[in-house]
């Protein structure tokens, strides 16, 4: 690791105080590693008897772990293919356990991408309720919506949008809303030699001025007695705590509650929490506010747009599926969607996706979406193949290769590795000719 500037480390001798030498001499040391298992696909007795090595529980949520220095290309395993899993740093998890989601609550990540909180608020809801996850720049977006396909989240909304355009039309509709915000990234020093040389007193000054303006905006969006978590991964007093109390004096509007973490230690906020590497993971702040004050929604429902080939969907749905689709299905602009149980009106808030794309229409067919099948179970489809996580075959299909295979019959199938699906295929004459998505394919 690049050494931290002075300025940075005389900032935290006066935070740190008699924990300064701690902190120090973890500066030279690896970071942490970790992950999060997703047990919307996934149970953490088939991921752990997959992995060639052992998963440690890790304190900052009953759902993550760490991974050992030798595990090495996790992302290229195909149970992290199938989404049983999202590599997150083991202290980023605590936000989403202050967050507390319910199913069947409406949850909004504001600053969601690449996704690892998203994904974790996602396994939560168990499919009910909705997420919506939103990122402002537009890449980062994609990449988002990419992560939640693979983890099978079926009940989102992804969007590319301002802070505060979002929260001002979405004003008091959130049960819960969560500010994982951009920030300096001192808890990212062990991680990325770019935090450290991006690293000024005014970059810290002006991450303050911007969480703050995200704060103000994702207060508006949450409901009366809803919860507001704000969170970081950096360790300034000024992007921390300094955010949270000017929030906090200005608006009126919410509390303090407590975080129900009890990894990490205390803020310098009462029932705020704070991580520091000597506490088991790189860094994170997490401070959980309780709405007071009444914020009556005025948001209208979604109307879904009306299709000419609902049928058409249907009858593709049937075909891949033993039983009937649970959630009503859209038609719009020559693709179709399953929608969430709960869904606004989404006019101009830029929405990239709103629900699980079932398929899209092409000369007299539907063709499925890998999508539709990363959300579903082995035990769901009419054929279904499953492959070993260590064998020629999983690693011939995630490299776009044709397999043989006994499907018993022909037509679409999903492929699953280890009971967890992994994409599908489409079954003739003891040949599965593969839909594993180029952009996702391992390279040959
Ligand atoms: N929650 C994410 C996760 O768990 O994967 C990580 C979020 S990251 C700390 C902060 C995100 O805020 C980045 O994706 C960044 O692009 C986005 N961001 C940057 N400027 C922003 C702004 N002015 N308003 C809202 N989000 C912003």
């Amino acid at each position: 690791m690049e050494r931290p500037p002075r300025e940075f480390l005389s900032r935290m001798e006066r935070l740190l105080g008699g924990d300064y030498p701690a902190f120090e001499a973890g500066c030279g040391l690896p970071a942490f590693r970790g992950i999060h298992l997703n047990t919307l696909k996934c149970s953490f007795g088939t991921l752990s008897r997959a992995l060639p090595f052992r998963l440690v529980p890790a304190p900052f949520s009953p759902l993550s772990y760490y991974l050992p220095p030798q595990a090495e290309r996790v992302g290229l395993t195909p149970l992290h293919h199938a989404g049983a899993f999202y590599v997150q740093e083991p202290s980023a998890a605590s936000a989403v356990t202050a967050l507390d989601p319910r199913p069947g609550e409406k949850i909004l990540d504001l600053c969601a991408a690449p996704g690892g909180k998203s994904a974790q608020i996602g396994s939560l809801l168990g499919g009910r309720g909705l997420l919506w996850s939103n990122e402002v720049v537009r890449g980062r977006a994609e990449v988002l919506l990419s992560n939640l396909e693979r983890m099978g989240v079926a009940n989102a909304v992804v969007s590319c949008c301002r802070p505060e355009k979002l929260c001002r039309v979405l004003s008091g509709w959130f049960d819960r809303v969560l500010v994982d915000a951009p920030c300096s990234g001192e808890g990212m020093f062990r991680k990325s030699e770019e935090a450290v040389r991006a690293w000024s007193p005014e970059h810290v000054a002006s991450c303050a001025a911007r969480q703050l303006a995200i704060l103000r905006s994702a207060g508006s969006a949450v409901r009366e007695n809803g919860v507001l978590v704000y969170s970081t991964c950096t360790f300034s007093e000024e992007e921390d705590e300094g955010v949270v109390s000017t929030f906090l004096q200005e608006s009126g509007d919410f509390e303090l509650a407590d975080c129900g973490l009890a990894a990490g230690r205390p803020a310098l906020l009462p029932r705020a929490r704070r991580v520091f590497p000597m506490d088991g993971g790189e860094g994170h702040f997490v401070a959980v506010l309780r709405r007071i004050s009444a914020n009556p929604s005025l948001v209208a429902e979604y109307v879904p747009a009306e299709g000419k080939h609902l049928g058409m969907a249907e009858e593709l749905y049937g075909r891949i599926f033993r039983s009937g689709p649970t959630r009503r299905i859209e038609e719009k602009r020559e693709s179709f969607f399953l929608l969430p149980d709960v869904l606004p009106a989404l006019d101009g808030l830029n929405v990239l996706r709103a629900g699980l794309p079932l398929g899209r229409l092409r000369p007299g067919r539907v063709e499925p979406e890998h999508a539709l099948f990363m959300a579903a179970k082995p035990r769901e489809f009419n054929l279904s193949v499953n492959l070993g996580c260590d064998s020629p075959e999983i690693r011939a299909f995630l490299r776009g290769e044709e397999l043989a295979v006994d499907a018993g019959g022909r037509g679409y199938a999903g492929v699953s590795v280890e009971g967890v699906t992994v994409g599908f295929g489409k079954c003739s004459g003891g040949r599965l000719k593969n839909k594993y998505p180029k952009g996702l394919r391992n390279p040959a």
